[in-house]
C-alpha cells in the first residue's frame, strides 16, 4: 500500500544542487511527489511503497551533493494524493526565513572543461557556473536563494539557458546564476588588452567575487614596487595567484588540500628558494600567500598571462575593499592603470580568506556565511560586534553563529560606514532582528560605540574573556577552563591594557589569575608602531642600558602618555627591537613574525623568568637577551631562548593555577607557530588538556564569536 511522507530538510541545501539530486533519487525509487525550496530549506513530499520510501530517506542523507550540509531532517506521514509524477516546484517564500545561504564556490571541473573547450557554447566565457559552483553569498540579496533574489535578477535568461535551467536532468537545473555569452554579464574591456597591460608591468584593477583585486606581474619588481607605493602599503606581504603554486612554495598534503578546496583560500606556505616572484612581493619573510584561480575570469587570466600575478585587495592601505563599479573607479583610479570590470553587481564585499595548515588567519570568502555551531543556543536573536582590528561581527539565531567575512580594521570613518552597511545587509539576508547586542568593553572601539548606540539590551564582554570563550565554544564546550591569552591589546577591567593573561573562566565570567608584569608604553599608540620604545621601557625595568639614541627625548613621554600594558605582543616587539630585527613596524605583528623567523628551529634552553604573586616578570627575559647579546651570542639562539622562555613561564603559571585541567589558547601571538607548539607541548607534558583554534583565527577576528557565546549563555 502506498504511503506519502513529508521531509523537511534544513541546513545548506539551497544553491548546492539539492533539488535535482532529490528529483533523480525520487525517479530511481519510482516515487511521486515534489521537492521545493522554502525559506527554511527544502521540502520534499514523496509517495510510493514504504520500502522505497525508507531507501529514499536514507539515500537523501548519505548521497547528498558534496556541498550540501544537512543540519536536520524532519519526517512526517501525510495523506496520499495518488499522484503519478515527481516534480520540482518553484519556490515558496512563506514560512520562517531560516534557510542558509551558501558560501561562494570555486569553479568546478565540469565548468572548467567547458571554459576551455572550443566546441562549447560557453568557450572562454568568464562567467560560466553551474549548480555545483559559482557566486552565491556575494550575489544574494535575500532568501530563499532564487535568481530573483540575487544580483543576477536583471539578466534575462536566453532560451537555451532557460531550457538548461528548467531541465531536471541538466547539470544547470536551477543554477541560479546561470548565464552564457548571449544573455549574461560582460567584461568592461577585452581580456586580451588586460593581459597585455599586465605583461607590460601595468597595474590592473580586476573585479572578482567579493570585490576588486589590484593585479600586476608578480615577477616584475618595478611593477610590484609601484603597486606598493601607489597603494600605500609598505611591507605587508602581498598574495599571489598562480595555476602552479607548487613552483612557488613547499606544499605538504594539508596545504595541497586547502589550496584545492572549494573555499579556495590564500594559503601561507614556505617559499621555495629561487621562486620566480619579485623581492617586493613579500619582503623579509620566508612565507608566501598563494592561491589558485577560483573564478572563470581568473582561470582565463592565469592561462593567458602564463605567470604569477600579485592579487591584492583593491583598496588603499587599510581601507575597506572596493566592490561597486563607480566607487572602485573613484577610489582606485590613482592606483590602477586600467580596470577589468564587468556588469554583474556584487551585493556585499567579501575579501579572500587566508589560512595556515593548522588554523585560519582570516576566515572570509568561501567560508562566510556558513554557520558555526554554538554549544549553547541563544533564546533570542543577537548580534556581537567584535573588536577593532581584523574586525568581524557575528549574528546568532538559535545555536547557529553566522560570522561575517573579514571587515578589516575598524579605525576609520570609511571602515565604520562599511561596518554599518555590511551588518544591515547581513541581517536582511538572514532575516534576523537582533534583540540583544554584545560588544567589547573598550570605551572607544567604534564597534562598541555602535553597539551602545542601539536601542537594544547590551552585554559588554572583556576582550580576553571573549578570546577564551571563542576558543572554548569553537571546541563545542561550555565548562570551566583555564585560558592562556597571549595578545596585543585589549581593554582590561582595571582600565589598563591587558594582553598576557592567564584566566580561569567559563561562559558566565572570569577571574584574572596571573599576567605579564605591565610596562609603560612610552607615547601610547606610538609604541605600537615603534617597538624600540617598548624595548626601552623593558630595558629600564630590567635595569639595563638603553641603546636607542632617541630614548633621551622619548623618555619624557613616560610622564605624560605612558599607559600600562601587559600585552604579550608588546613583549615580542621589545625582544625584536632589542635584537635589531625591527625597530619600527608598518603592520601589526611584523616584528614578532620576523623574530619567529630568526628563531627558526634553533634548539636552546629557555631563558629563566621569575614570577611574583600574580605577575610574570617578563623583564627577566629581556635582561637575559640583552646580556647574551652583549656577550656576542648568536641572535638566532637568543630569539629561540626568548620564545622558549615565554612558553616556559606561561606553562609554569598554568601549573601553579593547577585547576581545572582544561586550558584554551587564544590571542594573536598564537599565530606564532613556534610559540604555539612549545607552549602546547609544555602544557601537555604537565597533563593539561589543551584546546586550540581550528575553525577561527586566534587573532581578534574570533572576538565576535566569543562575545556571541558569552551573550547566548547569559540568556539561558
Ligand atoms: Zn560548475
Ligand atoms: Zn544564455
Ligand atoms: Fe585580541
Amino acid at each position: 500500500m502506498a504511503q506519502r511522507r513529508r521531509l523537511q530538510v534544513a541546513g545548506v541545501v539551497q544553491g548546492v544542487g539539492f533539488r535535482p539530486f532529490v528529483y533523480g533519487l525520487a525517479h530511481r525509487h519510482g516515487l511521486a511527489g515534489f521537492v521545493r525550496n522554502d525559506a527554511r530549506g527544502v521540502v520534499v513530499e514523496v509517495e510510493g511503497e514504504p520500502k522505497e520510501l525508507d531507501l529514499f530517506a536514507a539515500a537523501l542523507v548519505e548521497q547528498a551533493p558534496p556541498l550540501a550540509r544537512i543540519a536536520s531532517l524532519e519526517t512526517s506521514k501525510i495523506e496520499t494524493r495518488d499522484e503519478l509524477e515527481f516534480v520540482i516546484e518553484t519556490s515558496a517564500a512563506d514560512g520562517e526565513r531560516t534557510a542558509l545561504v551558501p558560501a561562494d564556490i570555486a569553479t568546478c571541473d565540469d565548468c572548467l572543461r567547458e571554459l576551455f573547450d572550443p566546441g562549447d557554447r560557453r568557450f572562454r566565457y568568464p562567467f560560466v557556473n553551474c549548480t555545483n559552483c559559482g557566486p552565491r553569498f556575494t550575489i544574494v540579496r535575500s532568501v530563499p536563494y532564487d535568481r530573483a533574489n540575487t544580483t543576477m535578477a536583471s539578466f534575462e535568461m536566453c532560451d537555451q539557458c532557460r531550457r538548461e535551467y528548467e531541465d531536471p536532468r541538466d547539470r544547470r537545473f536551477h543554477a541560479e546564476p546561470i548565464c552564457c555569452p548571449d544573455c549574461g554579464p560582460r567584461l568592461s574591456i577585452e581580456l586580451e588588452s588586460a593581459v597585455s597591460l599586465l605583461r607590460e608591468g601595468k597595474i590592473v584593477a580586476i573585479k572578482g567575487l567579493g570585490g576588486y583585486h589590484l593585479a600586476c606581474d608578480a615577477a616584475n619588481e618595478q611593477a610590484v614596487a609601484r603597486l606598493r607605493a601607489r597603494k600605500g602599503r609598505e611591507e605587508k606581504p602581498l598574495a599571489v595567484m598562480s595555476s602552479s603554486p607548487e613552483l612557488l612554495v613547499e606544499l605538504g598534503p594539508d596545504e595541497e588540500a586547502l589550496l584545492h578546496s572549494a573555499e579556495r583560500p590564500i594559503v601561507l606556505a614556505r617559499r621555495r628558494p629561487g621562486a620566480p616572484v619579485a623581492p617586493s612581493v613579500a619582503p623579509a619573510t620566508e612565507w608566501l600567500g598563494v592561491m589558485l584561480p577560483y573564478t572563470p575570469l581568473h582561470y582565463l587570466l592565469c592561462a593567458d598571462f602564463g605567470g604569477t600575478l600579485v592579487m591584492t585587495s583593491g583598496n588603499l592601505s587599510d581601507e575597506p575593499i572596493a566592490f561597486e563599479n563607480g566607487e572602485a573607479e573613484r577610489r582606485l583610479g590613482e592606483v590602477a592603470d586600467a580596470f577589468l570590470s564587468h556588469d554583474r553587481p556584487i551585493e556585499r564585499r567579501c575579501e579572500d580568506s587566508v589560512v595556515r595548515a593548522a588554523f585560519p588567519i582570516r576566515r572570509s570568502r568561501g567560508y562566510a556565511p556558513a554557520a558555526l555551531p554554538l554549544p549553547v543556543g541563544a533564546r533570542r536573536p543577537l548580534v556581537a560586534t567584535g573588536a577593532e582590528l581584523k574586525s568581524t561581527f557575528c549574528v546568532v539565531r538559535g545555536d547557529q553563529a553566522f560570522l561575517s567575512p573579514h571587515l578589516g580594521d575598524l579605525d576609520s570613518e570609511l571602515a565604520y560606514r562599511a561596518f554599518g552597511t555590511d551588518l544591515e545587509l547581513y541581517l536582511a539576508m538572514l532575516a534576523v532582528e537582533p534583540e540583544l547586542v554584545a560588544c567589547d568593553l573598550h570605551p572607544d572601539y567604534l564597534s562598541s560605540k555602535w553597539a551602545r548606540g542601539q536601542d537594544l539590551e547590551l552585554i559588554e564582554v572583556q576582550h580576553h574573556h571573549a578570546h577564551a570563550a571563542a576558543c572554548l565554544a569553537e571546541n563545542g564546550e561550555t565548562g570551566t577552563a583555564l585560558a592562556l591569552v597571549l595578545d596585543g591589546t585589549g581593554y582590561g577591567t582595571d582600565g589598563t591594557i591587558w594582553g598576557g593573561e592567564l584566566l580561569r573562566f567559563d561562559l558566565a565570567g572570569f577571574e584574572r589569575i596571573c599576567h605579564l608584569d605591565p610596562v609603560p608604553l612610552p607615547g601610547g599608540e606610538a609604541a605600537v608602531h615603534e617597538p624600540w620604545r617598548v624595548a626601552a621601557a623593558y630595558l629600564e625595568r630590567a635595569e639595563r642600558p638603553v641603546p636607542f639614541p632617541d630614548w633621551s627625548r622619548v623618555r619624557e613621554s613616560l610622564k605624560v602618555n605612558a599607559p600600562l600594558s601587559s600585552g604579550a605582543g608588546r613583549l615580542f616587539d621589545a625582544a625584536a627591537a632589542l635584537l635589531g630585527v625591527r625597530e619600527r613596524v608598518s603592520y601589526e605583528g611584523q616584528a614578532a613574525i620576523e623574530l619567529e623567523q630568526l628563531a627558526g628551529h634553533t634548539e636552546v634552553e629557555p631563558y629563566p623568568c621569575r614570577s611574583e604573586g600574580r605577575r610574570i616578570i617578563a623583564a627577566d627575559l629581556i635582561a637575559a637577551a640583552h646580556d647574551d647579546l652583549a656577550a656576542g651570542r648568536e641572535r638566532a639562539e637568543i630569539a629561540a631562548a626568548f620564545h622558549e622562555g615565554v612558553a616556559l613561564a606561561c606553562a609554569e603559571a598554568c601549573a601553579r593555577a593547577a585547576e581545572p585541567r582544561t586550558i584554551v589558547l587564544s590571542g594573536g601571538c598564537f599565530q606564532n607557530l613556534r610559540l604555539l607548539a612549545s607552549t602546547r607541548r609544555r602544557l601537555e607534558d604537565l597533563g593539561f588538556r589543551v584546546l586550540v583554534h581550528r575553525l577561527l583565527p586566534p587573532n581578534d577576528a574570533c572576538i565576535s564569536f566569543g562575545q556571541a557565546a558569552v551573550a547566548a549563555y547569559a540568556m539561558d
